[in-house]
Protein backbone atom coordinates (compact mmCIF):
# COMPACT_ATOMS: atom_id res chain seq x y z
CA UNK A 1 0.00 0.00 0.00
CA UNK A 2 1.92 3.53 -0.94
CA UNK A 3 0.02 6.88 0.22
CA UNK A 4 -0.39 9.63 -1.94
CA UNK A 5 -0.66 13.81 -1.04
CA UNK A 6 -3.99 15.30 -1.27
CA UNK A 7 -2.21 17.95 -3.26
CA UNK A 8 -0.61 15.63 -5.85
CA UNK A 9 -2.25 11.90 -6.84
CA UNK A 10 0.35 11.50 -8.54
CA UNK A 11 3.15 11.73 -5.44
CA UNK A 12 3.48 8.11 -3.89
CA UNK A 13 5.13 7.26 -0.74
CA UNK A 14 5.31 4.53 1.44
CA UNK A 15 3.85 4.48 4.84
CA UNK A 16 7.30 4.65 6.56
CA UNK A 17 8.07 7.81 4.74
CA UNK A 18 4.36 8.90 5.19
CA UNK A 19 4.80 8.63 9.22
CA UNK A 20 8.35 10.05 9.37
CA UNK A 21 6.90 13.02 7.23
CA UNK A 22 4.13 13.92 8.53
CA UNK A 23 2.56 16.29 5.85
CA UNK A 24 3.72 16.03 2.25
CA UNK A 25 6.54 18.20 1.22
CA UNK A 26 3.98 19.85 -0.86
CA UNK A 27 1.51 20.96 2.10
CA UNK A 28 -0.76 17.91 0.91
CA UNK A 29 -2.25 15.28 3.65
CA UNK A 30 -1.39 11.90 3.11
CA UNK A 31 -4.20 9.34 2.08
CA UNK A 32 -3.72 5.95 1.35
CA UNK A 33 -4.10 4.80 -2.25
CA UNK A 34 -7.39 2.18 -2.18
CA UNK A 35 -9.65 1.84 1.05
CA UNK A 36 -9.23 -1.85 1.68
CA UNK A 37 -12.44 -4.16 2.33
CA UNK A 38 -12.90 -6.42 5.22
CA UNK A 39 -12.84 -9.78 5.00
CA UNK A 40 -16.42 -10.69 5.26
CA UNK A 41 -15.32 -13.29 7.79
CA UNK A 42 -14.42 -10.66 10.00
CA UNK A 43 -17.60 -8.85 10.38
CA UNK A 44 -19.01 -11.59 10.73
CA UNK A 45 -16.97 -13.10 13.68
CA UNK A 46 -16.05 -9.78 15.00
CA UNK A 47 -17.58 -10.77 18.66
CA UNK A 48 -14.79 -13.46 18.58
CA UNK A 49 -11.82 -10.55 18.51
CA UNK A 50 -10.10 -8.72 21.16
CA UNK A 51 -9.74 -5.15 20.60
CA UNK A 52 -5.98 -5.08 19.43
CA UNK A 53 -7.06 -8.10 17.23
CA UNK A 54 -9.32 -5.86 15.55
CA UNK A 55 -6.65 -2.89 15.32
CA UNK A 56 -4.14 -5.39 13.29
CA UNK A 57 -7.30 -6.53 11.31
CA UNK A 58 -7.55 -2.81 10.45
CA UNK A 59 -4.51 -1.34 10.32
CA UNK A 60 -2.31 -4.32 8.90
CA UNK A 61 -4.27 -3.78 5.56
CA UNK A 62 -2.65 -0.44 5.30
CA UNK A 63 1.21 -2.12 6.55
CA UNK A 64 2.23 -4.50 5.35
CA UNK A 65 5.05 -3.26 3.29
CA UNK A 66 7.09 -1.76 6.37
CA UNK A 67 5.68 -3.28 9.05
CA UNK A 68 5.95 -7.77 9.64
CA UNK A 69 3.21 -9.25 11.31
CA UNK A 70 5.47 -9.70 14.08
CA UNK A 71 5.89 -6.28 14.91
CA UNK A 72 2.17 -5.16 14.48
CA UNK A 73 1.05 -7.27 16.68
CA UNK A 74 3.78 -6.03 19.39
CA UNK A 75 2.91 -2.22 18.18
CA UNK A 76 -0.63 -3.07 18.63
CA UNK A 77 -1.06 -4.73 21.85
CA UNK A 78 1.24 -2.56 23.48
CA UNK A 79 -0.59 0.64 22.31
CA UNK A 80 -4.20 -0.55 22.79
CA UNK A 81 -3.97 -1.41 26.36
CA UNK A 82 -7.29 0.44 28.02
CA UNK A 83 -11.13 -0.09 26.57
CA UNK A 84 -13.43 1.53 24.79
CA UNK A 85 -16.76 0.75 26.40
CA UNK A 86 -19.91 1.74 24.92
CA UNK A 87 -22.03 2.58 27.96
CA UNK A 88 -25.80 2.28 26.66
CA UNK A 89 -28.24 5.12 28.65
CA UNK A 90 -31.53 4.17 26.68
CA UNK A 91 -33.43 2.40 23.80
CA UNK A 92 -31.85 4.97 21.23
CA UNK A 93 -28.75 6.65 23.33
CA UNK A 94 -25.46 4.84 24.01
CA UNK A 95 -22.04 6.86 25.07
CA UNK A 96 -18.65 5.37 23.43
CA UNK A 97 -16.41 6.32 26.49
CA UNK A 98 -12.54 7.08 24.78
CA UNK A 99 -11.16 8.36 27.41
CA UNK A 100 -9.50 5.52 29.21
CA UNK A 101 -6.29 6.34 28.11
CA UNK A 102 -3.19 7.78 30.31
CA UNK A 103 -4.24 11.49 29.11
CA UNK A 104 -8.09 11.02 29.39
CA UNK A 105 -9.22 11.73 25.64
CA UNK A 106 -9.18 9.78 22.21
CA UNK A 107 -6.48 11.71 21.31
CA UNK A 108 -4.23 8.54 23.40
CA UNK A 109 -4.81 6.15 21.16
CA UNK A 110 -3.33 7.36 18.08
CA UNK A 111 -0.43 8.88 19.88
CA UNK A 112 0.54 5.92 21.23
CA UNK A 113 0.50 3.90 18.16
CA UNK A 114 2.14 6.63 16.17
CA UNK A 115 5.00 6.99 19.55
CA UNK A 116 5.45 3.47 19.45
CA UNK A 117 5.19 3.27 14.80
CA UNK A 118 7.61 6.11 14.84
CA UNK A 119 10.40 4.72 17.66
CA UNK A 120 10.69 1.35 15.64
CA UNK A 121 11.30 3.30 12.58
CA UNK A 122 13.72 5.49 14.32
CA UNK A 123 15.91 2.74 14.80
CA UNK A 124 16.92 2.76 11.70
CA UNK A 125 18.41 6.12 11.83
CA UNK A 126 21.89 7.02 12.70
CA UNK A 127 21.01 9.87 15.29
CA UNK A 128 17.77 10.81 17.46
CA UNK A 129 14.74 11.67 16.31
CA UNK A 130 13.88 15.06 17.77
CA UNK A 131 9.92 15.38 17.82
CA UNK A 132 8.44 19.29 18.22
CA UNK A 133 5.38 19.54 19.05
CA UNK A 134 2.92 23.17 19.88
CA UNK A 135 0.25 22.79 21.81
CA UNK A 136 -2.32 25.23 23.80
CA UNK A 137 -2.89 21.92 25.90
CA UNK A 138 -4.37 18.43 24.88
CA UNK A 139 -2.09 17.58 22.01
CA UNK A 140 0.80 17.79 24.26
CA UNK A 141 -0.04 15.87 27.04
CA UNK A 142 -1.25 12.86 24.43
CA UNK A 143 1.90 13.25 22.56
CA UNK A 144 3.48 13.56 25.31
CA UNK A 145 2.50 10.35 27.10
CA UNK A 146 2.91 8.14 24.26
CA UNK A 147 6.78 9.00 23.44
CA UNK A 148 7.31 8.88 27.12
CA UNK A 149 10.46 6.39 27.71
CA UNK A 150 10.39 5.52 23.66
CA UNK A 151 13.91 4.74 22.54
CA UNK A 152 16.06 6.97 20.22
CA UNK A 153 13.62 9.85 20.21
CA UNK A 154 13.07 13.56 22.11
CA UNK A 155 10.23 15.26 22.58
CA UNK A 156 10.37 19.05 22.96
CA UNK A 157 6.38 20.01 23.74
CA UNK A 158 6.79 24.42 23.46
CA UNK A 159 3.98 25.90 25.57
CA UNK A 160 3.07 29.42 26.41
CA UNK A 161 3.77 30.44 29.69
CA UNK A 162 0.77 30.85 31.78
CA UNK A 163 -2.19 29.66 29.51
CA UNK A 164 -2.48 26.78 30.06
CA UNK A 165 -4.99 25.03 32.49
CA UNK A 166 -3.10 23.88 35.99
CA UNK A 167 -4.25 20.27 35.32
CA UNK A 168 -2.57 20.61 31.89
CA UNK A 169 0.80 22.15 32.68
CA UNK A 170 1.11 19.59 35.42
CA UNK A 171 0.25 16.66 32.32
CA UNK A 172 2.84 18.43 30.47
CA UNK A 173 5.93 18.83 32.73
CA UNK A 174 6.01 16.05 35.02
CA UNK A 175 6.94 12.75 32.61
CA UNK A 176 11.06 14.42 32.73
CA UNK A 177 13.39 11.82 31.01
CA UNK A 178 13.27 11.93 26.89
CA UNK A 179 10.17 14.58 27.76
CA UNK A 180 11.12 18.09 27.65
CA UNK A 181 8.66 20.85 28.18
CA UNK A 182 9.57 24.28 26.55
CA UNK A 183 7.53 27.25 28.37
CA UNK A 184 7.41 29.99 26.01
CA UNK A 185 6.97 33.49 27.46
CA UNK A 186 4.40 33.68 24.63
CA UNK A 187 1.24 33.24 22.90
CA UNK A 188 0.22 29.40 21.31
CA UNK A 189 0.33 31.34 17.97
CA UNK A 190 4.17 32.19 19.44
CA UNK A 191 5.57 28.29 19.65
CA UNK A 192 3.84 27.64 16.64
CA UNK A 193 5.61 29.62 14.84
CA UNK A 194 8.80 28.70 16.40
CA UNK A 195 8.21 25.06 15.22
CA UNK A 196 7.76 26.11 11.78
CA UNK A 197 10.56 28.24 11.44
CA UNK A 198 12.87 25.57 13.32
CA UNK A 199 11.65 22.95 10.68
CA UNK A 200 13.15 25.72 7.86
CA UNK A 201 16.32 26.26 9.74
CA UNK A 202 19.60 25.05 8.08
CA UNK A 203 21.59 24.96 11.22
CA UNK A 204 19.17 22.85 12.99
CA UNK A 205 18.57 20.82 10.24
CA UNK A 206 21.83 20.40 9.56
CA UNK A 207 22.63 18.97 13.48
CA UNK A 208 19.33 17.61 14.11
CA UNK A 209 16.45 14.83 12.81
CA UNK A 210 13.33 16.51 13.25
CA UNK A 211 10.14 15.35 13.17
CA UNK A 212 6.45 16.46 14.04
CA UNK A 213 3.90 14.67 15.67
CA UNK A 214 1.11 16.36 14.32
CA UNK A 215 -2.71 15.39 14.85
CA UNK A 216 -2.58 14.97 10.52
CA UNK A 217 0.04 12.11 10.71
CA UNK A 218 -1.26 9.01 9.25
CA UNK A 219 0.06 7.12 11.88
CA UNK A 220 -2.85 8.96 14.14
CA UNK A 221 -5.45 8.76 11.58
CA UNK A 222 -5.45 4.57 10.86
CA UNK A 223 -5.94 3.56 14.79
CA UNK A 224 -9.14 6.17 15.38
CA UNK A 225 -10.92 3.73 13.21
CA UNK A 226 -10.28 1.18 15.42
CA UNK A 227 -12.79 1.59 18.41
CA UNK A 228 -15.72 2.67 15.75
CA UNK A 229 -15.17 -1.25 14.90
CA UNK A 230 -14.87 -1.99 18.45
CA UNK A 231 -17.98 -0.55 18.77
CA UNK A 232 -19.96 -1.92 16.59
CA UNK A 233 -18.98 -5.56 18.11
CA UNK A 234 -20.38 -4.19 21.40
CA UNK A 235 -23.55 -3.10 19.67
CA UNK A 236 -24.32 -5.95 17.22
CA UNK A 237 -26.55 -8.38 19.02
CA UNK A 238 -29.09 -5.13 19.32
CA UNK A 239 -29.71 -5.76 15.66
CA UNK A 240 -30.02 -1.75 14.89
CA UNK A 241 -29.16 0.83 12.41
CA UNK A 242 -25.84 2.56 14.26
CA UNK A 243 -25.64 6.20 13.84
CA UNK A 244 -22.17 7.42 14.94
CA UNK A 245 -22.25 11.47 16.65
CA UNK A 246 -18.95 12.89 16.53
CA UNK A 247 -17.85 15.68 18.26
CA UNK A 248 -15.24 17.62 15.59
CA UNK A 249 -12.99 20.21 15.19
CA UNK A 250 -9.73 19.44 12.93
CA UNK A 251 -11.96 16.25 11.69
CA UNK A 252 -9.35 13.79 12.10
CA UNK A 253 -11.45 11.71 14.24
CA UNK A 254 -14.48 11.89 11.85
CA UNK A 255 -12.69 11.18 8.88
CA UNK A 256 -11.12 7.43 11.05
CA UNK A 257 -14.54 6.63 11.22
CA UNK A 258 -15.42 6.89 7.75
CA UNK A 259 -12.82 5.07 6.27
CA UNK A 260 -13.75 2.78 8.54
CA UNK A 261 -17.22 2.40 6.74
CA UNK A 262 -15.82 2.70 3.50
CA UNK A 263 -13.51 -0.93 4.56
CA UNK A 264 -17.42 -2.39 5.14
CA UNK A 265 -18.39 -2.01 8.75
CA UNK A 266 -21.90 -1.73 8.65
CA UNK A 267 -22.46 2.46 9.81
CA UNK A 268 -25.81 3.89 8.99
CA UNK A 269 -24.82 7.70 9.44
CA UNK A 270 -21.88 9.56 10.73
CA UNK A 271 -22.87 12.97 12.57
CA UNK A 272 -20.04 15.51 12.85
CA UNK A 273 -21.12 17.73 15.93
CA UNK A 274 -19.62 21.19 16.06
CA UNK A 275 -19.24 24.00 18.22
CA UNK A 276 -19.33 27.70 16.92
CA UNK A 277 -16.51 27.07 14.98
CA UNK A 278 -18.80 25.53 12.22
CA UNK A 279 -16.54 25.89 9.16
CA UNK A 280 -17.79 22.29 8.38
CA UNK A 281 -21.90 22.54 9.30
CA UNK A 282 -21.20 24.89 6.82
CA UNK A 283 -19.69 23.16 4.37
CA UNK A 284 -22.12 19.80 4.19
CA UNK A 285 -25.44 22.59 4.30
CA UNK A 286 -23.77 24.91 1.17
CA UNK A 287 -20.23 23.08 -0.41
CA UNK A 288 -18.82 26.29 0.65
CA UNK A 289 -15.39 26.37 2.70
CA UNK A 290 -14.99 29.56 4.46
CA UNK A 291 -11.88 28.59 6.79
CA UNK A 292 -11.40 31.45 9.44
CA UNK A 293 -9.88 32.22 12.69
CA UNK A 294 -11.16 29.96 15.38
CA UNK A 295 -13.31 31.41 18.41
CA UNK A 296 -12.48 30.31 21.95
CA UNK A 297 -15.85 28.12 23.30
CA UNK A 298 -15.81 25.80 26.46
CA UNK A 299 -15.25 22.34 23.90
CA UNK A 300 -11.57 24.12 23.10
CA UNK A 301 -10.13 21.22 21.56
CA UNK A 302 -12.90 22.18 19.07
CA UNK A 303 -12.00 25.05 18.29
CA UNK A 304 -10.59 24.86 14.94
CA UNK A 305 -11.08 27.41 12.11
CA UNK A 306 -9.48 25.72 9.53
CA UNK A 307 -10.25 21.94 10.01
CA UNK A 308 -7.16 20.13 7.95
CA UNK A 309 -8.95 16.93 7.50
CA UNK A 310 -11.49 18.00 5.59
CA UNK A 311 -9.35 17.34 2.01
CA UNK A 312 -9.24 13.89 3.12
CA UNK A 313 -13.24 13.59 3.16
CA UNK A 314 -13.54 15.23 0.01
CA UNK A 315 -11.19 12.32 -1.56
CA UNK A 316 -12.95 9.67 -0.20
CA UNK A 317 -15.80 10.91 -1.67
CA UNK A 318 -14.47 12.20 -4.77
CA UNK A 319 -15.72 15.50 -3.98
CA UNK A 320 -19.02 15.03 -4.20
CA UNK A 321 -20.94 16.37 -1.81
CA UNK A 322 -24.18 14.66 -2.57
CA UNK A 323 -22.40 11.57 -1.71
CA UNK A 324 -20.73 12.99 1.58
CA UNK A 325 -24.16 13.96 2.47
CA UNK A 326 -25.55 10.19 2.21
CA UNK A 327 -23.48 9.59 4.90
CA UNK A 328 -22.80 12.34 6.68
CA UNK A 329 -24.82 14.97 8.43
CA UNK A 330 -23.85 18.27 10.78
CA UNK A 331 -25.10 20.28 13.21
CA UNK A 332 -23.80 23.10 15.45
CA UNK A 333 -24.45 24.72 19.04
CA UNK A 334 -23.40 27.04 21.20
CA UNK A 335 -21.99 27.29 24.76
CA UNK A 336 -24.94 27.93 26.21
CA UNK A 337 -26.91 25.20 24.46
CA UNK A 338 -24.07 23.06 25.59
CA UNK A 339 -24.43 23.37 29.60
CA UNK A 340 -28.03 22.60 28.93
CA UNK A 341 -27.11 19.54 27.30
CA UNK A 342 -24.83 18.56 30.15
CA UNK A 343 -27.46 19.29 32.65
CA UNK A 344 -29.92 17.44 30.81
CA UNK A 345 -27.25 14.26 30.29
CA UNK A 346 -27.14 14.11 33.86
CA UNK A 347 -30.44 14.60 34.78
CA UNK A 348 -32.34 12.31 32.18
CA UNK A 349 -29.42 9.52 32.65
CA UNK A 350 -27.56 9.88 35.52
CA UNK A 351 -24.47 10.33 33.32
CA UNK A 352 -21.93 12.94 33.59
CA UNK A 353 -20.37 14.09 30.14
CA UNK A 354 -18.22 16.45 29.91
CA UNK A 355 -18.93 19.57 26.98
CA UNK A 356 -17.22 17.44 23.55
CA UNK A 357 -19.75 15.03 24.10
CA UNK A 358 -22.98 17.36 24.89
CA UNK A 359 -22.26 18.53 21.44
CA UNK A 360 -22.16 14.79 20.41
CA UNK A 361 -25.51 14.52 22.53
CA UNK A 362 -27.17 17.89 20.94
CA UNK A 363 -26.22 16.75 17.34
CA UNK A 364 -28.07 13.16 17.74
CA UNK A 365 -31.14 14.90 19.28
CA UNK A 366 -31.28 16.68 16.09
CA UNK A 367 -31.31 13.58 14.05
CA UNK A 368 -33.95 11.81 16.09
CA UNK A 369 -36.29 14.88 15.27
CA UNK A 370 -35.80 14.06 11.35
CA UNK A 371 -35.76 10.26 11.54
CA UNK A 372 -37.61 8.19 13.94
CA UNK A 373 -35.16 6.76 16.74
CA UNK A 374 -36.45 3.21 17.50
CA UNK A 375 -34.86 2.51 14.15
CA UNK A 376 -31.78 3.25 15.76
CA UNK A 377 -28.89 2.97 18.41
CA UNK A 378 -27.15 6.51 18.28
CA UNK A 379 -24.09 6.26 19.88
CA UNK A 380 -22.43 9.73 20.97
CA UNK A 381 -18.35 9.36 20.80
CA UNK A 382 -17.33 10.88 24.73
CA UNK A 383 -13.68 11.93 23.37
CA UNK A 384 -12.70 13.42 27.06
CA UNK A 385 -13.14 12.74 30.79
CA UNK A 386 -15.49 15.37 32.20
CA UNK A 387 -12.60 15.60 35.24
CA UNK A 388 -10.80 17.38 31.97
CA UNK A 389 -13.30 20.21 32.40
CA UNK A 390 -13.94 19.67 35.94
CA UNK A 391 -14.79 23.76 36.48
CA UNK A 392 -17.57 23.37 33.89
CA UNK A 393 -19.23 20.83 34.75
CA UNK A 394 -18.97 21.12 38.18
CA UNK A 395 -20.39 24.89 37.63
CA UNK A 396 -23.07 23.60 35.70
CA UNK A 397 -24.03 20.47 38.14
CA UNK A 398 -23.22 22.01 40.97
CA UNK A 399 -21.53 19.00 42.84
CA UNK A 400 -17.73 17.76 42.63
CA UNK A 401 -16.24 15.87 39.72
CA UNK A 402 -14.11 13.32 40.68
CA UNK A 403 -10.30 13.61 39.30
CA UNK A 404 -9.05 9.65 37.99
CA UNK A 405 -6.53 8.32 39.38
CA UNK A 406 -3.90 8.16 36.46
CA UNK A 407 -4.52 12.51 36.12
CA UNK A 408 -4.53 12.91 39.62
CA UNK A 409 -1.29 10.98 40.36
CA UNK A 410 0.58 13.86 38.02
CA UNK A 411 -0.99 16.72 40.04
CA UNK A 412 1.18 15.89 43.14
CA UNK A 413 4.96 15.77 40.68
CA UNK A 414 7.20 18.60 40.84
CA UNK A 415 6.59 21.01 37.46
CA UNK A 416 9.48 20.76 35.91
CA UNK A 417 9.64 23.22 32.65
CA UNK A 418 12.59 25.30 30.78
CA UNK A 419 11.88 28.51 30.84
CA UNK A 420 12.73 30.64 26.81
CA UNK A 421 11.55 33.26 25.38
CA UNK A 422 9.36 33.46 22.37
CA UNK A 423 12.70 34.73 20.19
CA UNK A 424 13.62 31.89 17.91
CA UNK A 425 17.02 32.94 18.20
CA UNK A 426 16.70 31.55 22.10
CA UNK A 427 14.79 28.16 21.15
CA UNK A 428 17.51 27.27 18.62
CA UNK A 429 20.65 28.26 20.98
CA UNK A 430 18.59 25.86 23.40
CA UNK A 431 18.17 23.09 20.58
CA UNK A 432 21.35 22.88 19.30
CA UNK A 433 23.47 22.94 23.05
C1 LIG B 1 -9.16 16.79 19.58
C2 LIG B 1 -10.47 16.67 20.24
C3 LIG B 1 -11.69 16.74 19.50
C4 LIG B 1 -11.73 17.01 18.03
O1 LIG B 1 -11.31 15.90 17.28
P1 LIG B 1 -10.92 16.06 15.74
O2 LIG B 1 -10.36 14.76 15.34
O3 LIG B 1 -9.92 17.18 15.68
O4 LIG B 1 -12.18 16.41 15.01
C5 LIG B 1 -12.88 16.55 20.19
N1 LIG B 1 -12.90 16.35 21.53
C6 LIG B 1 -11.77 16.31 22.26
C7 LIG B 1 -11.87 16.11 23.73
C8 LIG B 1 -10.52 16.45 21.64
O5 LIG B 1 -9.40 16.41 22.40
Amino acid sequence: MKFYSTNDKELRVTFREAVMKGLSDDGGLFMPETIPAFDKTFIENIDKYSLSEIAFEIISKYTSDDLTEDKLHEIVKSSFTFESPVKILSDNLGILELFHGPTLAFKDFGARFMARTMGYFAKDLDKELNILVATSGDTGSAVASGFYNVEGINVFILYPSGKVSSNQEKQLTTYGNNIIALEIDGTFDDCQKIVKTAFLDNDIKNKLYLSSANSINIARLLPQSVYYAEAFKQLKELNKEIVFSVPSGNLGNITAGLIAKKMGLPVSKFISATNMNNVFTEFIESGKFNPRKSVATLSNAMDVGNPSNLSRIIELYDDDLELIKVDVDSSTYNDETTKLAIKEVSENFNYTIDPHGAIGYLALKKFYEDNDPSNYIGVVLETAHPAKFKEVAESVLGKEIIIPERLDSCLHKEKNSIKISKNFEDVKKYLLS
